[in-house]
């Protein structure tokens, strides 16, 4: 008899309309390729991301590239209409949060943890920590049905050390889907050939030519493997394959939401098994 898992249903949610893509981009790619359905959302419209542009105009452009980083993909990519750099975690904003949790009937939900140098990635961690509990009690938004089972939160990994380190419960071997996660970096050309290098000074750095500069943004972002990342990478694929990664991403388990086993994380992650 062919058992027929259900299929994952992954949500995750950034700040601005580039943060889901660096940290889960690589993980989103092999979940569609398991048929997974993959939905990245943006609480802000990343309206103030540029040196040169700002407002409405910055915010269509911005969108535009999130749209193309889920085609790229083959997922789904929504971007909430509230200011970049003034995200206060509000009731109102709170419930946008609970509806998309909810609409997509997500088992996986992905945020920033709430202790970050910016704001808006800091208040997206407590948004999301905040709708937890929230998406299974009905009496709350009851035009949208609460969700009956709890899903699993988990958080992108950071390099903050305080209040305490991230710890990489979940490590995903990215080697075979690296060059897809480029590719979808590559839509948002206003943060990764503009924006991002202007603030850190780099922007004579950016090389001139499409293949050249996509080559440069790889290297860029990606980074070494620490200890613990490979013992998870290990722990995960055995050792042959957990020690031959190159490229991963990696989440911790939020305390909050439904406590996963060993063996549901495999059967949530198929990649994994
Ligand atoms: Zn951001």
């Amino acid at each position: 008899m062919t058992v027929l898992l259900a299929q994952t249903r992954v949500i995750a949610f950034g700040a601005h309309p580039d943060d889901c893509d660096i940290r889960a981009a690589g993980t989103a790619a092999l979940f569609k390729a398991v048929g997974a359905a993959v939905k990245f959302v943006s609480v802000t419209n990343g309206d103030a991301g540029h040196q040169t542009m700002k407002g409405p105009a910055l915010a269509a452009r911005r969108l535009a590239e999130a749209k193309e980083s889920a085609r790229r993909l083959g997922i789904e990519y929504e971007v909430l209409d509230n200011h970049d750099g003034e995200l206060l975690p509000t009731l109102e904003v709170r419930r946008q949060i609970i509806r998309e949790i909810r609409q997509w009937n997500a088992d996986i939900v992905l945020a920033p943890r709430p202790n970050d140098y910016h704001p808006d990635h800091r208040y997206t961690g407590v948004l999301v920590q905040d709708a937890a509990y929230m998406v299974v009690v009905p009496n709350l938004i009851p035009e949208v049905p609460a969700l009956r089972k709890n899903p699993v939160f988990l958080y992108y990994e950071d390099n903050f050390q305080r209040p305490n380190p991230f710890r990489p419960d979940v490590a995903v071997d990215l080697d075979a889907v690296i060059d897809k996660k480029v590719d979808a970096l590559d839509s948002h050309v206003s943060q990764f050939y503009e924006w991002l290098p202007w603030v850190d000074g780099k922007l004579a750095d950016v090389p001139a030519g499409a293949a050249e500069r996509k080559a440069w943004l790889k290297k860029a972002r990606t980074r070494p493997i620490n200890p613990q990342v490979r013992a998870s990478l290990i722990k995960w694929y055995g050792p042959q394959k957990g020690n031959e990664a190159q490229y991963y991403e990696a989440f911790e388990i939020c305390e909050y939401g439904v406590q996963p086993d060993e063996a549901r994380i495999r059967q949530l992650f198929p990649m994994l098994r």
